[in-house]
C-alpha cells in the first residue's frame, strides 16, 4: 500500500485527504515509479481546494509533477532504477499524478532527471520554473535581447515569477519585478531584479495605448494586468503569457499589435512537445543556479500540501513548495 492524496467528487462538489492506497488501483502506464518529491502548482492548488475545475475524473490524485525512480517498466527506453521526472501531460488532471508516494505513466511522459539537480531541486523548478523557462525562450524566439530595455515579470512573489526572474537576471536582462506583496522587495532583489514596483504600476485604463515602456514582459496574471502590458509594450515587444491569476477576460484593443507591433505569445507547458522540453529542462541546467532554487523552496508533506494549497490561492506562499511525499 502506499499514501497518497485523493480528490472524491462530493455532493458539494470535491474534497480532498490523503488515503492509502493499493498498487493494483494504480491507472494503465508501462512505468510505475516510486515518487520522492512533487511540488505545489497553482493548478495543483485549484485541483485540491475544488476551485478550478481542473480535475476531469473522479476520484484523482492531483499533482502534476513528479520525481523519483523507476521501480517497473515494459518500456525499452526506461528501466529500473533511472531518475526521471514528468511535468504536465494531463497528471493529476486525467491521469493520477504525483502528489502520491507511487505513480502509474507512460514512457513517453517521462524524461530523465538532468544531472545539475537532486530530485527535490527538480521539484523546486518544477512545472512553475520550466514554464519560466518556455516564457524566457520566447522572448529569446521573438528576438529580445538584453541590450534592448526592461522586461516585466508579473506575479514576482510566486513560483513562474520568481524563476523567470532569476533566469533572465543571470541571462543579463534588466527585469523589474510587479509584486501585490512589498515585503518581498529584497527577496525579488536577491532573485535579480533591478527594479520591483507594485501592481498599481500596470493599472489598467480602457485607453489603447500607453506610454511605451517595456521591451519584453512574462505574465501569470492574464486579465486587465495583461491588457494594461499589452498597452504598455515598446514597438517590436514580446510578452510571454502563461497564466490567470487575475483572470481569464482579455479587455484589449488590436493598437498595440498593429501600431506598435507587438507579438503576444501563449505558453502552454502541458502538452508541450517533448524535445522543446528536453531543450527548456537543458537550459535551466545551464541558466538556474542551484543554490537559488533551494533559497526559493519551502518543503512540506503530502497532509500539508492539503492545508497550503488555499493559502497559495491566496498569494501568500512564497516562491516554491516542494512537496515531500515520505
Ligand atoms: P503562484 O501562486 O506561485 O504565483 C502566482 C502569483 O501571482 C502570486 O504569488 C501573486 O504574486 C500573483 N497574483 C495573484 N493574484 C494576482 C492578481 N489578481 N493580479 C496580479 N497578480 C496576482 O502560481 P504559479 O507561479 O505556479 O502560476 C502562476 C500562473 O501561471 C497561474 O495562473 C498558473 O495556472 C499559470 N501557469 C500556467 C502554465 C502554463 O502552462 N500555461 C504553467 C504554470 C503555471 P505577487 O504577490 O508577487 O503579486
Amino acid at each position: 500500500m502506499f499514501n497518497a492524496i485523493m480528490i472524491d467528487k462530493t455532493r458539494a462538489g470535491s474534497r480532498a485527504g490523503v488515503r492509502s492506497i493499493d498498487p493494483a488501483d494504480l491507472p494503465e502506464g508501462e512505468i510505475t515509479v516510486r515518487v520522492d518529491y512533487s511540488s505545489l502548482n497553482y493548478k495543483d492548488a485549484l485541483a485540491i481546494t475544488g476551485r478550478g475545475p481542473v480535475v476531469r475524473r473522479f476520484p484523482m490524485i492531483p499533482g502534476i509533477d513528479l520525481a523519483g525512480e523507476i521501480l517497473a517498466s515494459d518500456d525499452p527506453v526506461h528501466r529500473p532504477g533511472d531518475q526521471v521526472i514528468a511535468n504536465g501531460w494531463g497528471l493529476g488532471e486525467e491521469h493520477w499524478g504525483g502528489l502520491s508516494q507511487m505513480a502509474r505513466v507512460h514512457g513517453k511522459w517521462l524524461l530523465p532527471r538532468p544531472r545539475g539537480f537532486s530530485a527535490r531541486q527538480c521539484m523546486g523548478i518544477g512545472t512553475a520554473g520550466y514554464t519560466a523557462m518556455l516564457c524566457v525562450m520566447a522572448l529569446e524566439k521573438g528576438g529580445v535581447t538584453p541590450g534592448d530595455g526592461d522586461i516585466v515579470v508579473t506575479g514576482a512573489g510566486g513560483g513562474v515569477g520568481g524563476i523567470a526572474i532569476a533566469l533572465l537576471a543571470r541571462l543579463g536582462y534588466r527585469v523589474v519585478a510587479v509584486t501585490g506583496r512589498d515585503s518581498l522587495t529584497e527577496y525579488l532583489r536577491m532573485l535579480g531584479a533591478a527594479e520591483v514596483v507594485g501592481r498599481s504600476a500596470l493599472a489598467y485604463t480602457p485607453r489603447p495605448l500607453q506610454g511605451a515602456r517595456w521591451s519584453g514582459a512574462i505574465d501569470v496574471a492574464g486579465g486587465k494586468v495583461l491588457a494594461a502590458l499589452c498597452a504598455s509594450m515598446r514597438p517590436g515587444g514580446v510578452i510571454a503569457a502563461c497564466g490567470l491569476a487575475a483572470g481569464m477576460d482579455l479587455p484589449l484593443t488590436v493598437a498595440p499589435f498593429i501600431l506598435r507591433g507587438i507579438t503576444l505569445r501563449g505558453i502552454d507547458s502541458v502538452m508541450c512537445p517533448r524535445e522543446q522540453r528536453m531543450a527548456a529542462w537543458a537550459r535551466l541546467e545551464r541558466d538556474l543556479d542551484p543554490a537559488l532554487i533551494d533559497s526559493m523552496c519551502a518543503e512540506i508533506t503530502l497532509k500539508q500540501a492539503i492545508t497550503t494549497a488555499p493559502q497559495l490561492l491566496a498569494g501568500n506562499i512564497r516562491g516554491r513548495t516542494v512537496v515531500n511525499t515520505r
